[in-house]
Order: structure tokens, then C-alpha cells, then sequence
């Protein structure tokens, strides 16, 4: 049978990642354009196309299935992005009727953390699965939550913010404008923060997570103490979220996640405490098996693979 391939395209504040996707899972080809050059929707998805049609030529693919976009504010249902703040082109943007103009074929747009979600279960660890949650530790906390193999939108397009629930009342202050989200405590920013508390220094930028989990590895008290508050803080959000919808497994995957044991361990025992009994032994806490700087792409290419 021949090959089936799609565009995974990734949409950043500073660059959009676009790549050829065979069905198997295999990145063929890539390419890139910044994306802080645009205010305006039309040249942007002009070049975006032009791209498209090199990467289809350059590697002799005439047709391809469907056009799959990860985007803050993607929306599933409108094909539109809304008001993405990191974004220099204002407003509602509508991808896929402007997309439509130059080929049809469909047009998903979903955010990148759903896109990663739904990565996972068409070419990563979560292949088969019909239950699970994706946690993704970053500059901020994603999630995607897929439920009877379907990802959760709800009603608007927004559901699966779990690193924005409220973790602490009147906590740390959030990006979002409210106080203690989970994202202020284990993002890898609110890592930092959590690791200079209890070193009692300022918060500076010559700390990152990457260096404390360093640390942490060679067996630096406060480092490791660090990784243990943020797993007892993650483990409770893990826990929690498992009442929604009693996932076989959550995974997890970002830059923080990469430390292993001294955030891993203390994770699992964290879960296990604070979880409910008649979840007990039915979800997994599993690490994502797509590559780091691959699974933007297959996740975006993924999203065609959803039905609407
Ligand atoms: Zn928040």
C-alpha cells in the first residue's frame, strides 16, 4: 500500500515549525518561518502555503491528507485562532478558511498541548490507549485529556487547562491573572522559584530547572528537597485529575520531566498517597515516548486523524 503523509505545523510566537509526515510516524522533511515578522493573517498563511508546497515537492508527495495545526488558542470546532497573546497578528484568526483558499483538503487547528496529547496516542506510548492524560512541564503547565480515544474540546474548545487549576488559594500569581495555578508551582519557571525560596536568593536568570535537576543528580540537599516539594505539589494535581476521568496512565512530558529519579520517585509516591482508593494500581504515570523536538510537529500532523 503506498504511503499516506501530512503537515504537522507548529505555531510559535517566534517561529512556525512545519513538517512532512508520513503515517508512520516519520518526520520526512521540515522547514520553518519566523513568525513575529507578521501582522497580518493573509502574507502569513501565503508563506505558510509556499512552504507547504516545497516540502510536498521536494519530496515528490502530490497529495496529502489534511493540514494539522498546534497554536495557542487553536480552536478545535472554528479552525480559528483566538487572540493568541504571544502572537504579533491580532484577533480571530480564521486558518482554515484562509488555507482553504490554496488547497482542500481538511484543516484541524487544536493547542499544542491537546496536539501533543493526541500525538502521543497516534504515534507515541499512548498508541491503543483509549484513557489517558498528558501533563507537559514547560515555560507554563499543559494538559490533554483523551476519553474514550477522543480528545476532550468541551464546549468551547478550551477544556483541558489543568495547569490552571487553582493549587493553593492566594498563592503564587499566575500569567492567567488569578493566584496559586498549579502552573506557578511546577513549571519550570516555578520550579526555579521554589528551589530559591528554599536556598533563600533571589530569583535570578542565571537559574533554570535544567541546573537544578543537575544538581539534584549529584545528590545537592536543597536541589533535591526542590524536586520533592514540586513532585508532592504535581502528584496532587496527577491524583485529582485522575476522579475526572479515571485515565489507564498519565504521562508526562517537557524539559522538567528529563531530571528522572529525584522528581520521578517522590512523584510516584506522591500520587499514590494522594490518590483515591478505588483508583488504586489502574493508572500508570508513564513518560512520553515522542522525541522532544519532534513531537510539535507529529502532534499537529495527528490532529487530522481526529474526527469532528
Ligand atoms: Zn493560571
Amino acid at each position: 500500500m503506498a504511503n499516506t503523509y501530512s503537515i504537522g505545523i507548529d505555531i510559535g510566537g517566534t517561529n512556525t515549525d512545519m513538517g512532512l509526515v508520513r503515517d508512520d510516524g516519520k518526520i520526512i522533511d521540515r522547514n520553518n518561518i519566523p513568525t513575529n515578522v507578521y501582522t497580518e493573517l493573509k502574507p502569513y498563511i501565503h508563506d505558510i502555503m509556499e512552504c507547504i508546497g516545497k516540502l510536498m515537492k521536494d519530496n515528490g508527495v502530490d497529495k496529502i491528507e489534511g493540514i494539522g495545526i498546534g497554536a495557542p488558542n487553536g480552536n478545535f470546532y472554528t479552525g480559528c485562532v483566538d487572540n493568541a497573546p504571544n502572537l504579533t497578528i491580532k484577533g480571530v484568526l480564521n486558518f482554515e478558511e484562509e488555507m482553504h483558499k490554496y488547497m482542500d483538503v481538511p484543516v484541524v487547528l487544536s493547542n499544542d498541548a491537546n496536539a501533543a496529547a493526541f500525538g502521543e496516542m497516534v504515534y507515541g506510548g499512548a498508541k491503543g490507549m483509549q484513557h489517558f492524560i498528558m501533563f507537559t512541564l514547560g515555560t507554563g503547565v499543559g494538559s490533554g485529556i483523551v476519553v474514550d480515544g477522543r480528545l476532550v474540546h468541551g464546549s468551547t474548545g478550551g477544556a483541558g487547562e489543568l495547569g490552571h487549576n487553582i493549587l493553593i488559594p492566594n498563592g503564587r500569581q499566575c500569567s492567567c491573572g488569578r493566584k496559586g495555578c498549579l502552573e506557578t508551582y511546577t513549571s519550570a519557571r516555578g520550579i526555579v522559584q521554589t528551589y530559591c525560596e528554599l536556598k533563600g536568593v533571589p530569583v535570578t536568570s542565571d537559574i533554570n530547572s535544567k541546573m537544578i535537576g543537575d544538581l539534584a543528580n549529584q545528590g545537592d540537599p536543597i536541589a533535591l528537597k526542590t524536586w520533592e516539594v514540586v513532585a508532592d505539589q504535581l502528584g496532587l494535581a496527577m491524583a485529582n485529575s485522575v476522579t475526572f476521568s479515571a485515565p489507564e496512565a498519565i504521562f508526562l512530558m517537557g524539559g522538567p520531566t528529563k531530571v528522572g529519579e529525584p522528581l520521578l520517585k517522590p512523584l510516584q509516591k506522591a500520587f499514590e498517597k494522594y490518590l483515591l482508593n478505588i483508583y488504586e494500581g489502574s493508572c500508570k504515570i508513564r513518560m512520553s515516548e515522542l522525541k522532544a523536538n519532534e513531537v510539535a510537529i507529529l502532534g499537529a500532523a495527528a490532529l487530522i486523524k481526529m474526527k469532528k
